[in-house]
Protein backbone atom coordinates (compact mmCIF):
# COMPACT_ATOMS: atom_id res chain seq x y z
CA UNK A 1 0.00 0.00 0.00
CA UNK A 2 1.24 3.41 -0.46
CA UNK A 3 1.27 6.41 2.27
CA UNK A 4 -1.34 7.83 0.78
CA UNK A 5 -3.70 4.64 0.46
CA UNK A 6 -2.72 3.92 4.05
CA UNK A 7 -3.45 7.41 5.28
CA UNK A 8 -6.84 7.52 3.31
CA UNK A 9 -7.77 4.03 5.30
CA UNK A 10 -6.54 6.24 8.73
CA UNK A 11 -8.39 9.20 8.25
CA UNK A 12 -11.32 7.28 6.93
CA UNK A 13 -10.62 9.73 3.72
CA UNK A 14 -11.35 12.90 5.57
CA UNK A 15 -8.91 15.64 6.51
CA UNK A 16 -6.40 14.96 9.41
CA UNK A 17 -6.89 18.53 10.75
CA UNK A 18 -10.26 19.57 10.08
CA UNK A 19 -12.30 16.95 8.58
CA UNK A 20 -13.06 18.25 5.19
CA UNK A 21 -13.09 15.80 2.82
CA UNK A 22 -12.24 17.93 -0.34
CA UNK A 23 -8.81 17.18 -2.02
CA UNK A 24 -6.95 15.92 0.39
CA UNK A 25 -3.45 15.27 -0.42
CA UNK A 26 -0.41 13.92 1.93
CA UNK A 27 1.70 16.45 3.97
CA UNK A 28 4.97 14.60 5.33
CA UNK A 29 6.10 17.03 8.59
CA UNK A 30 9.45 18.83 8.49
CA UNK A 31 12.07 18.62 8.93
CA UNK A 32 12.26 15.13 7.74
CA UNK A 33 9.80 15.01 5.28
CA UNK A 34 9.67 11.71 5.36
CA UNK A 35 6.89 10.31 3.01
CA UNK A 36 6.13 7.53 6.01
CA UNK A 37 2.87 7.16 7.57
CA UNK A 38 4.33 7.56 10.71
CA UNK A 39 5.47 10.66 9.52
CA UNK A 40 2.93 12.15 7.07
CA UNK A 41 -1.10 13.21 7.70
CA UNK A 42 -3.85 13.66 4.92
CA UNK A 43 -4.76 16.99 4.78
CA UNK A 44 -7.18 19.08 2.64
CA UNK A 45 -6.52 22.05 0.04
CA UNK A 46 -7.78 24.59 2.90
CA UNK A 47 -5.36 23.30 5.58
CA UNK A 48 -2.89 22.74 3.21
CA UNK A 49 -2.44 26.27 1.91
CA UNK A 50 -2.60 28.21 5.09
CA UNK A 51 0.26 25.59 6.46
CA UNK A 52 2.57 26.25 3.02
CA UNK A 53 1.40 29.88 3.42
CA UNK A 54 0.26 30.04 -0.30
CA UNK A 55 -3.01 31.37 1.46
CA UNK A 56 -3.04 34.07 4.28
CA UNK A 57 -4.27 32.22 7.86
CA UNK A 58 -7.87 32.26 8.52
CA UNK A 59 -7.78 31.98 12.39
CA UNK A 60 -10.86 30.85 12.53
CA UNK A 61 -10.39 28.42 10.84
CA UNK A 62 -7.99 26.56 13.19
CA UNK A 63 -10.60 26.07 15.88
CA UNK A 64 -10.75 22.57 14.33
CA UNK A 65 -7.96 21.64 15.95
CA UNK A 66 -10.27 21.52 19.45
CA UNK A 67 -11.01 18.15 17.84
CA UNK A 68 -7.81 16.76 15.91
CA UNK A 69 -5.74 17.65 19.21
CA UNK A 70 -6.98 14.65 20.44
CA UNK A 71 -6.45 12.17 17.44
CA UNK A 72 -5.10 9.13 18.61
CA UNK A 73 -2.23 9.26 15.83
CA UNK A 74 0.69 10.35 17.31
CA UNK A 75 1.92 12.57 14.06
CA UNK A 76 -1.50 14.38 13.88
CA UNK A 77 -1.13 15.21 17.51
CA UNK A 78 2.32 16.85 16.84
CA UNK A 79 0.96 18.44 13.83
CA UNK A 80 -2.22 20.43 16.32
CA UNK A 81 0.81 21.09 18.54
CA UNK A 82 2.97 22.44 15.80
CA UNK A 83 0.09 24.97 14.48
CA UNK A 84 -1.43 25.91 17.95
CA UNK A 85 2.05 26.76 19.09
CA UNK A 86 2.31 29.19 15.99
CA UNK A 87 -1.49 30.52 16.95
CA UNK A 88 -0.63 31.00 20.76
CA UNK A 89 -0.58 34.61 20.78
CA UNK A 90 -4.20 34.02 20.74
CA UNK A 91 -5.79 32.74 24.11
CA UNK A 92 -7.56 30.66 22.89
CA UNK A 93 -4.77 28.56 20.94
CA UNK A 94 -2.45 29.16 24.51
CA UNK A 95 -5.43 27.71 26.46
CA UNK A 96 -5.69 24.36 23.70
CA UNK A 97 -1.69 24.16 24.37
CA UNK A 98 -1.73 23.95 27.96
CA UNK A 99 -4.34 21.22 27.65
CA UNK A 100 -2.39 19.54 25.26
CA UNK A 101 -0.27 16.94 27.02
CA UNK A 102 2.90 14.78 25.08
CA UNK A 103 4.76 12.45 25.95
CA UNK A 104 8.19 13.42 26.19
CA UNK A 105 9.33 11.89 22.81
CA UNK A 106 6.45 13.38 20.88
CA UNK A 107 6.83 17.12 22.60
CA UNK A 108 10.87 16.48 21.11
CA UNK A 109 9.54 15.73 17.89
CA UNK A 110 7.05 18.39 17.79
CA UNK A 111 9.55 21.18 18.94
CA UNK A 112 11.88 19.87 16.24
CA UNK A 113 10.56 22.37 14.06
CA UNK A 114 8.17 25.47 14.18
CA UNK A 115 6.01 26.06 11.80
CA UNK A 116 5.92 30.10 10.18
CA UNK A 117 2.53 31.03 9.52
CA UNK A 118 1.41 34.51 8.98
CA UNK A 119 -1.62 35.66 10.91
CA UNK A 120 -4.59 37.50 9.07
CA UNK A 121 -4.11 40.37 11.51
CA UNK A 122 -0.49 40.54 10.97
CA UNK A 123 -1.14 40.29 7.01
CA UNK A 124 -3.53 43.04 7.15
CA UNK A 125 -1.14 45.30 8.55
CA UNK A 126 -0.53 48.52 6.23
CA UNK A 127 2.68 49.12 5.64
CA UNK A 128 4.96 51.99 4.40
CA UNK A 129 8.01 52.13 2.07
CA UNK A 130 10.04 51.58 5.51
CA UNK A 131 7.56 48.64 6.28
CA UNK A 132 6.61 50.80 9.30
CA UNK A 133 2.98 50.05 10.36
CA UNK A 134 0.58 52.73 9.20
CA UNK A 135 -2.43 53.92 11.11
CA UNK A 136 -5.69 55.76 11.35
CA UNK A 137 -4.66 59.81 12.47
CA UNK A 138 -0.96 58.99 10.99
CA UNK A 139 0.94 61.25 9.37
CA UNK A 140 3.24 60.65 5.80
CA UNK A 141 4.70 62.16 3.20
CA UNK A 142 5.34 61.64 -0.65
CA UNK A 143 8.08 59.62 -1.24
CA UNK A 144 8.18 60.24 -5.07
CA UNK A 145 5.45 62.55 -7.48
CA UNK A 146 2.57 60.68 -7.91
CA UNK A 147 -0.16 61.31 -10.88
CA UNK A 148 -3.56 61.42 -9.40
CA UNK A 149 -5.84 60.54 -11.69
CA UNK A 150 -8.78 62.12 -12.61
CA UNK A 151 -7.95 65.22 -10.14
CA UNK A 152 -5.44 66.88 -12.80
CA UNK A 153 -2.60 67.29 -10.63
CA UNK A 154 0.48 65.90 -9.51
CA UNK A 155 1.36 64.74 -5.90
CA UNK A 156 4.95 65.85 -5.35
CA UNK A 157 7.48 64.18 -3.59
CA UNK A 158 7.53 65.65 0.15
CA UNK A 159 3.91 66.78 0.28
CA UNK A 160 2.96 65.76 4.01
CA UNK A 161 -0.11 64.18 3.94
CA UNK A 162 -1.95 64.24 7.32
CA UNK A 163 -5.04 62.34 9.48
CA UNK A 164 -4.80 59.19 7.01
CA UNK A 165 -7.65 56.72 7.19
CA UNK A 166 -7.14 53.06 6.64
CA UNK A 167 -8.85 51.34 3.60
CA UNK A 168 -10.42 48.12 3.40
CA UNK A 169 -7.12 47.23 1.15
CA UNK A 170 -4.44 46.93 2.96
CA UNK A 171 -1.78 48.06 0.42
CA UNK A 172 -3.59 51.23 0.21
CA UNK A 173 -4.67 54.57 2.56
CA UNK A 174 -6.95 57.63 2.41
CA UNK A 175 -5.79 60.97 2.38
CA UNK A 176 -6.22 64.77 1.69
CA UNK A 177 -4.01 66.35 -0.73
CA UNK A 178 -4.33 69.54 -2.19
CA UNK A 179 -7.78 69.43 -0.67
CA UNK A 180 -8.69 66.43 -2.67
CA UNK A 181 -9.44 63.52 -0.65
CA UNK A 182 -7.52 60.58 -2.92
CA UNK A 183 -6.62 57.04 -2.53
CA UNK A 184 -2.52 56.50 -2.05
CA UNK A 185 -0.33 53.71 -2.26
CA UNK A 186 1.13 52.78 1.12
CA UNK A 187 4.53 51.84 -0.67
CA UNK A 188 5.14 55.21 -1.78
CA UNK A 189 4.58 56.94 1.53
CA UNK A 190 6.88 57.70 4.53
CA UNK A 191 5.12 57.73 7.68
CA UNK A 192 6.25 60.71 10.10
CA UNK A 193 6.62 60.42 13.51
ZN1 LIG B 1 -8.28 20.50 6.53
Amino acid sequence: MTTEQTLLQRSHSKCELCSAEDKLSVYSLPPEEQDTAEQSILICNTCHGQISQTNPVDENHWHCLNDSMWSTVPVVQVMAWRLLKALSSSSWAQDLLDMLYLDPEMQTWAESHSLNIVTDEENDATLDSNGSQLLAGDTVTLIKDLDVKGAGFTAKRGTVVKNIALTDNPKHIEGRVNGVRIVLVANFLKKVI
